[in-house]
């Protein structure tokens, strides 16, 4: 037995950074002539920032939202094009982008301003068109004046065209992915800058869109970027394995309930496991009963309201499950995708809510 001491509460994040630099070439399987953006914003969608880009330095560029985040990938001696995704916020931000060699979309006439009273030079940049995701970029009327003025300003570089797609992981979205492309194309004919157009489902599902630059995120997690497929169809393997043990067991009787309002009630004996995992760890509250788990390896399922620390699991049909028994909420053998469709959510939002309680444990480097 272990010291009884040294025991702590046993949730943990296993990355298998391996398993990034495999999802990676998959990447470059479905893009082969494209340059690769590796998209690690929000750390690196929950995985840890710097050992995903570590595990990463294959890919031809990185895309992330933070300056500071981006900054630290500088002072960690990454040398990559880094693209910062929403450009920047502040004339003081561009002596940052300039010091540390950073790469600014530009989306809002604000900045093309900023820029143009910057006495700083050699500033690459990527032009953002709104092509009807009516998030960021300049609408189709406003570009070319806006192109124009970057084209005037001397602070400018390399200058890039990128737009981003709102229905590609959609299975019936490919009319709306192709009228966004079609008003790309129209509005960028004649110009000869690299483009960047397609995320992961694009890069999946619409080979057309690849042009210089793809942006894949998702997929190099190892999670599905399309609603139509899984990641395991897709030749995508998980990296974070989200898991835990049993910290409990229970034997109850029928018409006994289990947590927080008594969600879930037995109509017959049975036994139930209590995990050392609640929504404080990042598992979705909105999880159901019956959303998977594996206990020992074998598949089970949730039983009632997940609680702040922890969650009850079905022992009925597991062999062998007893205090300690390993569980697997998701990642190898359980995959994010099911968790997050049950609770109503994708699995980005699962993998980046990941809470900083939790340790993250690192392999296969
Ligand atoms: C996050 C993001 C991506 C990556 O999207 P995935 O669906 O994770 O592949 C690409 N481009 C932009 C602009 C993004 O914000």
């Amino acid at each position: 037995m272990p010291d009884a001491k040294l025991k702590s509460r046993p949730i943990q994040a296993l990355i298998d950074l391996s398993k990034l630099e495999h999802n990676l070439t998959v990447v470059r399987r479905y893009a082969p002539n494209a340059r690769i953006m590796a998209v690690i914003k929000a750390n690196a969608y929950g995985h840890g920032l710097l050992h995903t880009a570590q595990a990463l330095k294959k890919a031809d560029g990185f895309a992330i939202s933070e300056l500071n985040a981006a900054i630290r990938l500088r002072n960690a001696g990454f040398h990559h094009p880094i693209l910062l995704l929403e450009g920047f916020f502040s004339t003081a931000e561009l002596a940052q982008l300039k010091r540390y060699h950073l790469t600014a979309v530009v989306h809002h006439r604000a900045q093309i301003e900023m820029l143009s009273a910057s006495e700083h030079k050699g500033l690459d940049v990527f032009i953002k068109l709104n092509t009807g995701m009516n998030r960021l970029g300049f609408s189709p009327k406003e570009f070319s004046s806006a192109i124009q003025s970057l084209k005037a300003i001397a602070a400018i570089n390399q200058l890039s065209l990128m737009t981003h797609f709102a229905d590609a992981d959609d299975p019936n979205g490919q009319e709306k992915v192709n009228k966004q492309l079609q008003c790309f194309n129209t509005i960028t004919a004649g110009l000869n800058q690299p483009r960047s157009l397609a995320n992961s489902a694009a890069i999946i599902r619409y080979p057309h869109t690849h042009h210089e630059w793809v942006r894949p995120g998702i997929m190099l997690y190892g999670a599905s970027p399309l609603t139509d497929k899984t990641a395991d169809e897709l030749g995508l393997k998980p990296v974070m394995t989200l898991s835990s043990k049993l910290i409990a067991t229970q034997n109850i009787k029928a018409g006994d309930r289990v947590g927080y309002g008594g969600l879930f009630q037995a109509i017959r004996p049975m036994r139930i496991g209590i995990v050392a995992c609640g929504y404080a760890d990042g598992y979705p509250r909105h999880a159901p009963t019956g959303t998977p788990v594996l206990v020992n390896g074998q598949r089970t399922r949730t039983i009632g309201r997940i609680s702040m620390d922890m969650l009850a699991v079905d022992l009925s049909h597991i062999d062998n499950s007893e205090m300690d028994s390993p569980v697997v909420l998701w990642g190898k053998g359980q995959p994010v995708d099911e968790i997050a469709q049950l609770a109503d959510t994708v699995s980005y939002e699962l993998l980046c809510a990941l809470a900083p309680r939790v340790t993250k444990k690192y392999s296969g480097t």
